[in-house]
């Protein structure tokens, strides 16, 4: 954690909390406490947060990075955690179904044709599929160099 994390900063946000009043996750789930985290990860007790809900459940918002006075803190923990955790193959089954579905088509979710119908939208734009293949091809070939 040390590697990826600013500790010296994380030791401030653990004091300073000023972000429970705007953050969506701590404003709305029972259990979310992101200064929790944080102090555990100060002291060296982050494993048992790898295969807590808890670390998915942080919007990614950026609400509290934009207001926050060292541009550090809630988000930048959370960030790290679900990094390792995913790292360690601990991450929700919908985020593996997200994935290969992204992999697949290059989109995040199947266009709702019957609804886009209905309200007289265009068919969506293509996909791009083949330019993210032979992108993620080169990355593959680039990386095992
Ligand atoms: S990025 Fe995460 S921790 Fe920060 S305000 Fe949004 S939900 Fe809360
Ligand atoms: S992210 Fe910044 S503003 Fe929010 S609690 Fe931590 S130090 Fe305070």
């Amino acid at each position: 954690m040390q590697e990826s994390l600013d500790f010296n900063l994380l030791k401030m946000c653990a004091d300073c909390g000023a972000c429970y009043e705007i953050c969506p996750s701590s404003l709305h789930l029972d259990g979310y406490d992101p200064r929790a985290v944080i102090k555990d990860i100060l002291k060296g007790e982050h494993e048992k947060w790898l295969t807590s809900e808890t670390i998915w459940q942080c919007l990614e918002c950026h609400y509290c990075l934009e207001m926050c006075y060292q541009h550090y803190g809630f988000e930048s923990a959370m960030t790290a955690l679900r990094r390792l955790a995913a790292s360690k193959g601990h991450f929700p089954p919908q985020l593996k179904k997200g994935w290969d579905l992204f992999i697949k088509s290059s989109r995040l979710g199947d266009p709702a044709m019957p609804a886009r119908k209905k309200l007289g939208l265009p068919a969506p734009a293509k996909s791009g599929v083949d330019e993210f293949a032979a992108m993620l091809e080169a990355y593959k070939e680039s990386r095992d160099q």
